[in-house]
């Protein structure tokens, strides 16, 4: 069994709106081993990007802890890289600078910052389009940019928000199949948020169903279907309703401690 590099535990987030508390998640409990691959899934409102943001640094859980390799997150730093729908490039750097920026805290030399820079637009299939400015990408292509700088300071874990939920359907499938073939080459520990069910079966190890108003875990879903997943498969197919049922279930919940929902 592989280490666990991420650990949830009874993470509460409650936000102040107009006030009064909303309570944004509650009681979420999730380790994340070395190499897996979870998704988060849930309608808009179950705290799914709360919790990223929370495992990222950016804001601070109200009860229950966080840890990564065993250490409280405490404010950003190193070893999380992350990816929004929104690519989030700056429209004046070309692709290699903007990879660049995912290295600025590593102190590295020029020659090593450069060699690691190239090694990674390489991954990502990107090679020949260094100098190229966003506005001359695809909005596929600019999604490759902003995984490149997510993954080139060799994160611990990689996190990933709706990174396709913006793209054509034909090119969200083409960045799954190539999300794969990226973990295929490095075996990063990724959590990743999509509302795609069948995003989350054809890439995770487990999918994470989450409920809303407060955001809590409704089930975890071990996908123990044989890789690479066959999107027609009857086993497949039958993951897939199950998670929707489940998604499209009026809540067992209480509502939130909190008059503004
Ligand atoms: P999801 O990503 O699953 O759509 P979010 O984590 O963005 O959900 O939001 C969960 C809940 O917390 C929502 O009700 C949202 O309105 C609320 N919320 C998120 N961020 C803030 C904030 N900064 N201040 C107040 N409420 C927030
Ligand atoms: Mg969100």
């Amino acid at each position: 069994m592989s280490a666990t590099v991420v650990d949830f535990r009874r993470v509460r987030k409650l936000y102040s709106v107009n006030g009064a508390p909303l309570e944004a998640v509650r009681d979420f409990t999730l380790t994340i081993r070395e190499g897996e691959f979870v998704a988060l899934v849930g309608g808009s409102g179950c705290g799914k990007s709360t919790l990223l943001r929370l495992l990222a640094g950016l804001d601070r859980q109200s009860e229950g802890d966080i840890l990564i390799d065993g250490q409280p997150v405490d404010g950003v730093g190193g070893g999380r890289g992350i990816v929004f729908q929104e690519h989030r490039l700056f429209p004046w750097l070309t692709v290699e600078r903007n990879v660049g920026l995912g290295l600025v805290n590593e102190g590295l030399g020029k020659a090593e910052r450069a060699a690691r820079v190239a090694e990674f637009i390489r991954l990502v299939g990107l090679a020949g389009f260094e100098k190229a400015l966003p506005h001359q990408l695809s909005g596929g292509m600019a999604q490759r940019v902003a995984i490149a700088r997510g993954l080139v300071a060799s994160p611990r874990i990689l996190m990933l928000d709706e990174p396709f939920g913006a793209l054509d359907a034909l090119t969200r499938q083409l960045m799954q199949d190539e999300l794969l073939r990226i973990r295929r080459e490095r075996s990063i520990t990724t959590l990743m948020v999509t509302h795609d069910v069948e995003e989350a079966l054809v890439l995770s190890d487990r999918v994470v169903v989450m409920a809303p108003r407060p955001g809590t875990i409704r089930s975890i879903v071990k996908v123990d279907l044989p890789r690479p997943r066959d999107r027609g498969d009857q086993a497949f197919h039958g993951m897939r309703r199950g998670i929707l049922a489940q998604l499209t279930e009026p809540a067992l919940t209480k509502p939130a401690v909190s008059s503004a929902a």
